[in-house]
């Protein structure tokens, strides 16, 4: 009787490298979406597709997200529950409960892939308490707007009876704002590396934690701030010590010279070469500042490479085959 080989494939539960991946808000919701849990849901079954290719390439996840717009929304619902006597949730709540919501979404959505796979696994969402300095120069100086536009009388009296800062808005009147703080730490690491030594794909730092600070005696309570998930993706990565650093967004380069007519796209960047690019102003804040900021972070702290690119070179771009690619 004929004795075929099987066909050789790296084995799923073969130890390769570890990478953690930052999916950006693309991988959960497309511009001009309403945000259903349908559009959510199909947009996160796209995302596990490929997310599911790099652990079937042997490669151990550690999975990060954006929640802008689904925090967004929820601070909204509390907003508006207010008025019907339900009592509000403060914004890190809800920033656990973004993790939740987008934690579950990704979980199932990969297990299903997995499965249909022939590689089953646990994929777990942790809630991830994120460590700030209370003392961080951002909190003299709140920059984020959150929740819906008000009329300064409202806005007046929210900073006079709850000590929040609130700031007009071009014109389109008075918005809540709240600091950025850089995450420092995540409070539930250990759990996290115990869980990937056990072969669990983790679904970690969603918004890049929830804010809290560490008083004296250890304790931790939450506050009011959000944290940039590149950033909070890259303490993840540090502290996971992990391999690569995978930054997901909705372009496929990093370029200089952004939307001019001498961009130019970024490949194979050198650490060097990048800190000199960031600090010439070639990303903006707030949407590839940061991401190339937490490469650089990385790469500096000892990581072997940090790749930016689209979602839908998630495999390539892990093995920095494409995307802009930064090697110590
Ligand atoms: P994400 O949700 O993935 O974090 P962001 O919108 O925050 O996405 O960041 C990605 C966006 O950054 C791109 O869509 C692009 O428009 C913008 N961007 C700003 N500066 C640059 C740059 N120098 N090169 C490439 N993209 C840039
Ligand atoms: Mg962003």
């Amino acid at each position: 009787m004929e004795h075929k080989e099987p066909a050789k494939r790296p084995s799923c539960r073969d130890r390769q490298e570890t990478i953690v991946v930052a999916l950006g808000g693309n991988a959960i919701l497309q511009p001009g979406q309403r945000g259903t849990f349908e559009e959510q849901m199909e947009n996160v079954r796209k995302t596990a597709v490929q997310l599911a290719q790099l652990i079937l390439s042997g490669k151990r996840l550690v999975i990060t997200h954006g929640n802008g717009p689904q925090v967004g929304r929820i601070f909204q619902q509390q907003e508006i529950g207010a008025r019907e006597g339900i009592p509000e949730m403060p914004l890190h709540v809800c920033g656990a409960m973004s993790q939740g919501q987008i934690g579950y979404m990704i979980q199932q959505a990969l297990h299903n892939e997995l499965l249909k796979a022939g590689c089953p696994k646990t994929v777990v969402t942790l809630i991830c308490q994120s460590l700030v300095d209370p003392s961080s120069p951002a909190f003299a100086d709140p920059t984020k707007p959150i929740g819906s536009f008000y009329s300064e009388a409202e806005a007046k009296k929210a900073m006079a009876e709850k000590g929040e800062v609130w700031k007009e808005d071009s014109g389109r009147g008075w918005r809540r704002v709240v600091p950025s703080p850089e995450p420092l730490a995540c409070a539930e690491i250990e759990a996290i590396k115990a869980l990937i030594d056990k072969d669990v794909v983790v679904i970690i730092s969603g918004g890049g934690g929830i804010p809290v600070v560490r008083d004296s005696r250890g304790a931790l309570s939450g506050i009011d701030a959000v944290i940039d998930k590149d950033l909070g993706a890259q303490v993840m990565a540090r502290e996971t010590g992990a391999d690569v650093l995978l930054i997901l967004t909705d372009v496929a380069n990093a370029a200089i010279h952004y939307r001019t007519p001498g961009e130019k796209i970024l490949e194979r960047v050198s650490l060097k070469e990048m800190k000199t690019y960031y600090r010439q102003g070639h990303f903006k804040a707030g949407s590839m500042g940061p991401k190339v900021l937490a490469a650089i972070r990385f790469v500096e702290g000892g990581g072997k490479m940090a790749v930016i690119t689209s979602l839908e070179n998630a495999l390539p771009g892990a093995e920095g085959r494409v995307g802009t690619v930064v090697v110590p």
